[in-house]
């Protein structure tokens, strides 16, 4: 997926989480991104805020958000509607307010960050790019309204980074009793030899580990 396509989804939701590391904590708050480039997404603060020093200190950055975030309760289970979420994990720099207003002459989306910092000093030294990150977009459909999975997962990186694939890994220790099939009610598995997890429609949930009768199930790893 390019940036561009990206930044459009992002801006569909428009208001995301962010969060930096501070002291061994995570530390979040709502803002959105204000522009991209072939040099990342480009999102700001102001110079005084402790979220600007922590961008300084640790260079990283983690993003999410979603695209309909109701959820209502019908008798014992809870429903969504269709919708997508987007995470990011990723590092960031700041951006020199000169490259800013530079910028700003051939990319209408960073107009306003250049004439904010013209008219706001707090806001001169608050400008950032993501340079790198790896994405994750998660299109979710549980009531299969849309199509016939609950769960569509993207996963790409940018800017040199690197990401782990999606869904549990079935070993050659498959005895092809189709247990795992069966369970997953996500349509995530395919029969062959061994039996396949379809990483792009695979939740994570784990209710295949815990029938396979030989262990030939690894966990997911770390995104
Ligand atoms: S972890 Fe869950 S969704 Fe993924 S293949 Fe196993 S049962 Fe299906
Ligand atoms: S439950 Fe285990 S042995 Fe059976 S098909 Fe799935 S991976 Fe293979």
């Amino acid at each position: 997926m390019r940036l561009a396509e990206l930044y459009e989804k992002l801006e569909t939701i428009g208001v995301l989480t962010f969060s930096t590391i501070h002291n061994n904590e995570v530390h979040s708050r709502s803002a959105h991104f204000n522009g991209f480039d072939e040099d990342g997404l480009y999102f700001r603060t102001m110079a005084n805020k402790p979220y600007c020093r922590q961008l300084l200190e640790t260079g990283k950055l983690t993003v999410c958000g979603i695209s309909d975030a109701r959820v209502w309760h019908d008798g014992a289970s809870a429903k969504f509607p269709p919708s997508f979420t987007i995470r990011l994990i990723g590092e960031v720099r700041r951006v020199p307010p000169e490259e800013i207003i530079d910028k700003a002459k051939t990319n209408d989306a960073l107009k306003t960050a250049a004439e904010d910092i013209v008219n706001y000093p707090a806001m001169a030294e608050g400008n950032f790019v993501m340079h790198s990150a790896k994405v994750e977009i998660f299109d979710v459909d549980f009531e299969k309204e849309m199509r016939g999975n609950k769960v569509y997962r993207t996963r790409f990186a940018f800017g040199g980074a690197s990401y782990n694939p999606a869904g549990v890994r079935i070993t050659d220790a498959c005895i092809e009793c189709g247990a795992c099939k069966e369970v997953c009610s996500f349509q995530a598995i395919e029969e062959g030899t061994p039996y396949r997890c379809i990483p792009e429609y695979c939740d994570d949930c784990g209710s295949c580990l815990r029938v396979c009768p030989v262990n030939a199930i690894q966990e997911s790893l770390v995104f």
